[in-house]
């Protein structure tokens, strides 16, 4: 069917999610699902087949969105790892997008590794050239051990190297780590590694969610048989304290301000960290409320 020049609106497929600070920007739906989508913790795309839309649908929201969103700046390329659409789609995506939406400033999308692999250097720098300012990716542990055992596709020496290579090209960077994700035994050696990844990485924006164990996913299976168990509250925090005290970074933001989290946190690097440490050693000895239970939210 074609699609262009019509007025039915976007064309939204299943659940759709993006990252908190895209919450104002336009959202293009221009693939459907995860193209790995085997990550033991994630149920966000377990009901879709990867795929990429066609080329009328997209234009078609890009149209829609050039006559209905003149007034957001940004745009979110969808869904989980939109940037594994092959370059030549993207550049048409993108020079489609300067077109019709010369306001949009920038644009972001998801990224996992494979996806930046399958694009050179020069070709990332040539979507930067086009618009594409911000990509998020999910890099959730620097311990390999856990890395494997969600299996998540890629080892902690994979995520480093194809950070870098975003943040060569002149695209900002930000990275998800996953608060409780290696379980209580091994939760502070996940945090540990975790630093010394990010420390070597040195991104943009650092976004510490708590994990959410979601019914229906490997991981839910993995805890109700006993395999794996979430530190409680207070080890989430000492998780939390122990990855912060493990990174630095020459000037990034590291936030945990997600609802998942019990305590936001937001540290500009460097000279924030000292501060922050502090906050979460007075809510670990209980002088600063932790939200309460009913306030957490995907
Ligand atoms: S790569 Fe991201 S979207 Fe895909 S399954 Fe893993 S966590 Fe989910």
């Amino acid at each position: 069917m074609n699609h262009t020049n019509t007025d039915e609106g976007m064309h939204y497929e299943g659940m759709c999610i993006r990252p908190p600070s895209e919450a104002y920007s336009i959202l293009l739906q221009a693939s459907v699902g995860c193209s790995h989508n085997k990550c033991t913790f994630c149920g966000t795309y377990k009901d879709k087949r990867f795929r990429i839309k066609d080329d009328d649908t997209i234009l078609s929201d890009i149209l829609y969105a050039s006559r209905h969103m003149r007034n957001q700046d940004r745009l979110f390329i969808m869904d989980g790892d939109a940037l594994i659409i092959p370059y030549r789609r993207l550049v048409w995506i993108l020079e489609r997008i300067r077109e019709h939406l010369p306001w949009v400033k920038r644009v972001g999308a998801y990224a996992n590794t494979k996806g930046i692999k399958m694009k050179s250097e020069e070709e990332l720098l040539r979507l930067k050239e086009l618009g594409l300012g911000i990509l998020y990716m999910g890099i959730e542990t620097g311990d390999d051990e856990t890395l494997k055992a969600v299996r998540k596709g890629a080892d902690s020496q994979r995520m480093l190297a194809m950070g870098k290579k975003v943040m060569a090209a002149g695209i900002k960077l930000s990275v998800t780590v996953l608060l409780g994700i290696a379980g209580k035994e091994r939760s502070l050696i996940h945090a540990r590694a975790t630093g010394e990844l990010l420390t070597l990485l040195d991104p943009d924006y650092v976004g510490a969610l708590t994990v959410m164990v979601i019914r229906g996913t490997p991981l839910a299976d993995e805890m109700l048989a006993g395999r794996f168990e979430l530190p409680d509250n207070y080890g989430l925090l000492a998780e939390l304290r122990e990855m912060i005290a493990s990174t630095d970074l020459t000037k990034g933001l590291f936030f945990s301000n997600h609802a998942s989290n019990y305590l936001p946190i937001k540290v500009r690097y460097p000279r924030g960290k000292q501060q922050a440490l502090d906050v979460i050693d007075l809510a670990l000895q209980g002088r600063v409320d932790l939200r309460p239970e009913w306030m957490r939210a995907l």
